[in-house]
């Protein structure tokens, strides 16, 4: 099977979905679910994200092996380097390489409890994601992929240094980024500007995440910082108590960003799902690409 870093290497798009490793039953069989649905378009790859305590991660683990075992899906892990001495790190990759997973998205990850407090690194383990990176690479035949940010991290001083550093973990051994939930297609082109007059020619996926419901507002940029249209603002707050209203805003105004995106000769499309398959799959249906998704640009709507 040819790697991540070879399939965008060689022009083709790759299309994703990420998912979260749910607390409940419940939350279970909603997430299966959406698996499953996801599976029958055969997405380039799914992932699967890597929470700040000891029980999510033990779920994200499974989940991650489960679905490199049950499914015809590629599973790519989060790893982040919160909490982790480097040895257990390292043991974290070799469960996944015993499981058959190949791909590993590396992460540095956020101090649990307050993402916007202060960075503590573990004492033996890793300040930054270039460190991770490196373990990665250094520990078998991976495919690596790190985090981008449209607006820069919310932590980055400046975009020099966020440029320079990002362009650093690329060269420890990236093949590919997946950005942060952003809001305006601009955010992202001058990104990737940014990155090419800085000689750096990593693929950088965006994410797509629907905005269906006004009540996210709020969590979205604390957990992002990313900035939220004040008009898509508006019109999700008139629809308020109207979910299918508020579904269709979303799903619409998510659709248009992936056109153009794709217009703009993006290297893919990475849905963020919330486990809830639906808008997504909308937004990827309306796209109007063939299953498995397409290898050239389709016009812009
Ligand atoms: P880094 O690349 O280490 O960057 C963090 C900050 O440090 C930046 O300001 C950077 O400029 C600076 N920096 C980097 N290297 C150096 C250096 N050598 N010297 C000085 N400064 C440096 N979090 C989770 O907990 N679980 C997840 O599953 C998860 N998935 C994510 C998926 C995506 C696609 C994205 C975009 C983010 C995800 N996150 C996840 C959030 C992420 O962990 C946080 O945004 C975190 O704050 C930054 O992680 P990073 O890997 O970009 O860190």
């Amino acid at each position: 099977m040819s790697t991540l870093g070879e399939i965008l290497a060689a022009g083709e798009r790759t299309y994703s979905f990420e998912f979260f490793p749910p607390r409940t039953e419940t939350g279970e069989r909603t997430l299966w679910h959406a698996v499953r649905r996801v599976e029958a378009l055969a997405p380039t790859f799914v992932s699967v994200t890597y929470g700040a305590g000891g029980s999510s991660r033990d779920r994200t683990v499974r989940m991650t092996e489960r679905i490199a075992a049950e499914t015809t899906l590629r599973p790519v892990a989060h790893l982040t380097a919160v909490g982790h001495s480097a040895a257990e790190l390292r043991r974290i990759i070799g469960q996944y390489a015993s499981a058959g997973v190949r791909d590993v998205l590396a992460l540095r990850g956020d101090p649990p409890g307050d993402p916007r407090g202060p960075w503590i690194p573990h004492p033996r383990g890793f300040r930054h994601a270039g460190e991770l990176v490196r373990l990665v690479r250094e520990l078998g035949d991976f495919g690596v992929g790190v985090a981008a940010f449209p607006e820069r991290h919310p932590r980055s001083p400046d975009w020099e240094s966020d440029i320079r550093h990002f362009t650093a973990k690329c060269r420890a051994g990236a093949d590919y980024a997946i950005t942060q939930m952003f809001f305006h297609v601009e955010d992202y082109l001058r990104l990737r500007d940014r990155l090419t007059a800085a000689g750096c020619t990593t693929p950088v996926i965006p994410a797509i995440m629907p905005a269906t419901d006004v009540r996210q507002i709020a969590r979205f940029a604390e957990l992002s910082g990313a900035a939220f249209p004040p008009d898509l603002a508006r019109r999700l707050e008139a629809a308020r108590d109207d979910p299918a209203e508020s579904r269709r805003i979303g799903v619409e105004h998510a659709t248009e960003m992936a056109l153009r995106l794709l217009a703009e000769e993006a290297p893919g499309l990475h849905y963020i799902t919330l486990n809830r398959s639906t808008a997504t799959l909308e937004i990827h249906r309306n796209l109007g690409l063939p299953r498995g998704g397409p290898r050239t640009a389709p016009a812009a709507a």
